[in-house]
């Protein structure tokens, strides 16, 4: 047996499906997962000394790749001076500016500890801001697992929102509606039946947790349009997108502005680290200038702060990152999509800038139902294939590809001659 395979056997007996995040499992893939000791640069090392190239990026911080020196340096450094005061830090005030200057639609932040809870205190903070309580929400869209973000779909439009977890009571799905991604008519019903009532339009601006979904050509205007004219607040999920598909995230690659946005993974450089921005009129209902209690003894940590600081300020003074991801994106997007060509693959290659996905179906996936007719067994076959000779990808055919700076071209190279192999 492997030493992954010992550790799991030990791991399933006292955490739960012996990971603590689901997807980490491999269930989808029915195998059982690498335990990861070490990772550099564009590698992950397993605690049986295997070598992968990792796709997956801890799911999209390390995009300037693992351990780079001088953020741990940063950190390094950090943690000389203590751990946690549980007060107010010179580093918050740099971040705060850093992510302001970043992204011109946030005039005032608040850090939090993961994408979750910056979700979650978003929309406290929508509702609180417009004394509204529905919310719209799109199908195949995560926005971590707060009680209002776990519903079901199928429920139909207009009614509400059915949980898709036990241990969510209805109630706190009531007011969460729920639209297909991409079908802006359904959401132009929705604010006609109730535009009213409507607190806030949450939506991953780019679909990173269904694969990848690419908004449609007037998606995101469209929501931005609906959300000023009904007095709704537009909250942009950028928690994968942010500082990966520009400095600002998609509000800049696609140019639509956000009223709130919701930041994580990326934000912390690899640290526990997440965060809510916009509008100072929005952000001035958070206590304690305002009535919506949002709080975080951790939140702001000195250490975790060190990391993202010093990964947004790298990102911040060397925009040519942007166009070196978008380049490898083109080359293994690109590539992945000639192949499919080449060998009348019954494939989708969606991808933006450094997130991609290879789906398994013969139509093209725009939202969550086209994303559901993938082939599972076609992308496990392909993932174990991928895993054996070492290329380490997301274990769902529902997850996004992640490029980072810190990978080359000869390795993108290597993956599609790897693929190619696959399939001829
Ligand atoms: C990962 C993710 C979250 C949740 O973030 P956690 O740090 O895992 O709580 C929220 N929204 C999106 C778009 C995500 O990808």
């Amino acid at each position: 047996m492997t030493r992954s395979e010992t550790l799991y056997q030990e791991a399933v007996t006292k955490i739960p499906g012996g990971v603590n995040s689901p997807v980490r499992a491999f269930g989808s893939v029915g195998m059982t997962p690498r335990f990861i000791a070490s990772a550099q640069g564009a590698y992950l090392t397993d605690v049986d000394g295997i070598r992968y190239l990792d796709y997956i990026g801890s799911w999209g911080p390390m995009i300037l790749g693992h351990a780079v020196p001088f953020v741990l340096e940063k950190v390094q450094e950090a943690c000389q001076k203590g751990l946690s005061f549980g007060a107010a830090t010179e580093a918050e005030v740099e971040m705060a500016q850093l992510i302001c200057e970043m992204v011109p639609s946030v005039e005032m932040v608040r850090m939090v500890n993961s994408g979750t809870e910056a979700v979650m205190s978003a929309v406290r903070v929508a509702r609180g801001y417009t004394g509204r309580n529905k919310i719209i929400k799109f199908e195949g869209c995560y926005h971590g697992h707060s009680d209002a973000m776990l519903v079901k779909a199928g429920s139909g439009v207009m009614t509400a929102g059915v949980p898709d977890s036990a241990g969510v009571p209805k109630g706190c799905t009531q007011d969460t509606l729920l639209c297909a991604y991409n079908d802006i008519k359904g959401v132009e019903a929705l604010f006609d039946a109730c535009g009213d009532e409507i607190a806030a339009v949450i939506v991953e601006p780019v679909g990173a947790n269904m694969g990848v979904v690419e908004p449609a050509d007037g998606f995101l205007e469209r929501l931005r349009s609906l959300c000023t004219e009904n007095g709704s607040v537009l909250v942009f999920d950028e928690v994968i997108t942010g500082f990966r598909l520009a400095k600002a995230g998609a509000q800049e690659y696609y140019g639509v502005e956000a009223d709130l946005t919701t930041y994580g993974k990326i934000i912390g450089g690899g640290m526990p680290v997440g965060a809510y921005g916009g509008k100072k009129e929005i952000m001035e209902v958070v206590a304690p200038v305002g009535s919506v209690y949002q709080a975080g003894t951790l939140s702001g940590n000195p250490v975790a702060m060190a990391a993202g600081l010093a990964q947004l300020t790298y990102l911040n003074e060397h925009p040519e990152i942007y166009q070196k991801l978008t380049k490898l994106g083109e080359m293994l997007y690109g590539g992945l999509r000639t192949l499919c060509k080449e060998h009348h693959l019954p494939c989708q290659v969606n991808a933006v800038g450094s997130l991609g996905c290879l789906f398994f179906t013969s139509e093209p996936v725009t939202d969550y139902t086209s994303a559901k007719r993938s082939n599972t067994k076609a992308f496990t076959k392909y993932f174990r294939y991928m895993l054996e000779h070492g290329i380490y990808l997301a274990p769902s055919q529902f997850e996004a590809m992640f490029l980072s700076a810190a990978h080359t071209k000869e390795n993108v190279q290597k993956t599609l001659d790897l693929i190619q192999g696959y399939f001829a």
